[in-house]
């Protein structure tokens, strides 16, 4: 098996979350007492966040793939970067390794088009959910993405206040189950959870449409690539 590397941190909450699925999906795949190796750069968040919300986008994605190489270097065989909103800097980081790297939405579409799903509801952050590089790379891959219309703020603001700082309260996961029926209304045949965070809120059992989590398929997959 290939040695994973994980671009972590952001938040840890939901890094944690990733380290428990590579090594129980592992062990699934291989039995007795395997475990999955990986190497985990957990950065930390709060300079990544200021740089998120004051739009220093080129200094996130040269500080991203400097985490990348390094991890390289480190005997990482193929990569990971844990977190949706910061695929918006996917580019550095691919240019900056030689080894795979698996994007968060690839495992996420083939989930789903797997399914039979084509029109999928996406809840994120409000950089996931408004800019175009996710979306985009959705279509790309033949699904169509629909995004809330309205009360974005409170879901980013969830995650941001909440949900990466490890507080989980019902009222926030009715505010995300409220969401999803909207999209539900809308047409939306399923929702990718598209911030890792939002599987610690919301599942099958209490959403009103079949939920596609990107940490367990993202964290999947890359055992999946560390296999192949
Ligand atoms: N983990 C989240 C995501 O998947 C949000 C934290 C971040 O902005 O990176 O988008």
């Amino acid at each position: 098996m290939k040695t994973i590397g994980l671009i972590g941190g952001m938040s840890w909450e939901s890094t944690a979350h990733y380290y428990r699925i590579l090594n129980q999906e592992t062990a699934a795949r291989l039995g007795g007492l395997h475990s999955a190796p990986v190497i985990v750069h957990s950065l930390d968040f709060a300079p990544i966040a200021a740089m998120q919300s004051e739009g220093r986008w080129d200094e996130a994605g040269r500080q991203l793939a400097e985490i990348a190489a390094g991890l390289e270097r480190a005997g990482a065989e193929v990569i990971g970067l844990a977190t949706n909103t910061m695929h918006k800097v996917a580019e550095p980081i691919l240019e900056a390794i030689d080894v795979p790297f698996v994007h968060i939405a690839e495992p996420t579409a083939e989930a789903l088009l797997a399914d039979g799903f084509g029109r999928v509801g996406l809840l994120g952050t409000r950089f996931t959910m408004e800019e175009p590089f996710y979306c985009d790379r959705l279509r790309q891959r033949g699904l169509e993405p629909l995004v809330p219309e309205v009360d974005h703020t409170n879901l980013n603001g969830i995650i941001f206040e909440e949900l990466c700082r490890g507080i989980v309260r019902e009222e926030s996961r009715r505010a995300y189950v409220t969401a999803i029926e909207r999209l539900a209304a809308r047409g939306a045949e399923a929702v990718i959870l598209g911030c890792t965070e939002i599987g610690m809120l919301i599942d099958d059992s209490v959403s009103p449409l079949p939920v596609y989590d990107t940490t367990e398929l993202h964290a999947k997959a890359l055992v999946e690539a560390a296999l192949a």
